[in-house]
């Protein structure tokens, strides 16, 4: 942290431009590169201003003012990001899982898609409601946008099938503060005029996401996060171990006639799961004897209540089975 490599300095205080520092920065691109195996023909940039400066960025540099941008509604974050491209451009909601209560994916032919549309956008993992497609959407010739923010990294994806793929650190790859976007290089120099230039696709793969200072501590960050997945066997063996403890968790709700998830079996998420008990009034006590058992940031959203467990890439399979067993005892106490 104080003594980067010997250099008597923290690696947040090297100059971005130190032979040093872009050799750290050319290196967490290229291990993201292996472990999602991204085509050569896709640029990867690291940008500041999280998921939600994309949600603007994404229309004002791949469709005009009046052009027709296809999204698809399944909660929250997508909801958000539909409420910034209205600012920029003309919104079909191409399906709207409203009638579900935002517990399900629309199926494929469910998608009322825009022919010739600038793009179509989804949110894979609705990190709230728990919500996740099964599947990629099917777009044709019209370039598919994922905001992947709690779901990159959890398992391989292909990345062929999108036009962008762009993922808020946070989650699955370090600290906040940057925003992987990785999209293909057919996409990049159509901003139109008047964006800003740090969001300008262009200027920044000029630029190796350098135009400006970038955030340094939490790019090295996410190349020192790249290195572990590479560690862990790959994306593949990740994904195992992802899928094995999502499938404890929700087998230990379902099975308890107690605990309850509200998604749908088909789009239950690996990486939030949302559940709620019998009796809302013994949430707090509930939260109170987790926390005592070392198992905290249960909260469910403010927006919804209840709980959530979220387990991301970091949080190894004896946490959930920690948590199985205070939720079994919790259920023992309070019956
Ligand atoms: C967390 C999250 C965001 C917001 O990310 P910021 O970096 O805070 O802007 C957007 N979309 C999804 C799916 C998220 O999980």
């Amino acid at each position: 942290m104080t003594d980067w490599r010997g250099s008597g300095m923290s690696v947040m205080e090297v100059s971005h431009r130190s032979k040093a520092f872009v050799a750290v920065a050319e290196e967490a691109e290229a291990d993201l590169r292996e472990l999602l195996a991204i085509p050569a023909h896709y640029k990867v940039l690291f940008l500041q201003g999280g998921a939600t400066g994309q949600f603007a960025a994404i229309p004002l540099n791949l469709a005009r003012a009046d052009s027709v941008v296809d999204y698809v509604n399944t909660g929250a974050w997508s909801k958000k990001a539909i409420g910034e491209a209205k600012r920029h451009a003309k919104v079909n909601v191409a399906a709207d899982e409203a009638a579900s209560h935002y517990s399900t994916v629309p199926e494929q032919g469910a998608l009322r898609l825009t022919p010739g549309a600038a793009y179509v956008h989804y949110t894979p993992n609705e990190t709230i409601g728990g919500v996740e497609f099964p599947y990629v959407p099917a777009t044709g010739d019209v370039p598919l946008v994922g905001d992947f923010s709690s779901t990159i990294l959890s398992r391989p994806l292909d990345v062929s099938k999108f036009g962008l793929v762009y993922a808020g650190a946070q989650k699955n790859i370090g600290p906040s503060g940057l925003v992987v976007v990785i999209v293909r290089e057919d996409l990049i120099g159509r901003a139109r005029d008047g964006v800003p230039t740090v969001w300008d696709y262009k200027a920044m793969a000029d630029n190796g996401s350098m135009l400006n200072t970038p955030p340094t501590f939490g790019w090295y960050f996410a190349g020192l996060v790249f290195k572990w997945l590479k560690k862990q066997g790959g994306l593949g063996a990740i994904a195992a171990r992802n899928r094995a403890k999502a499938e404890r968790l929700y087998a230990a709700i379902e099975a308890s006639g107690y605990y309850r998830n509200p998604v749908a079996a088909n789009a239950r998420s690996w990486m939030n799961v949302p559940f709620t008990i019998p009796d809302p009034g013994l949430e707090k006590t509930f939260l109170a004897g987790a926390r005592e058992a070392g198992l905290v940031n249960l909260e469910g959203h403010r927006s919804v209540g209840g709980f959530r467990a979220s387990i991301y890439n970091a949080m190894p399979i004896e946490g959930v089975d920690a948590l199985i067993a205070f939720m079994k005892d919790f259920q023992g106490r309070h019956p």
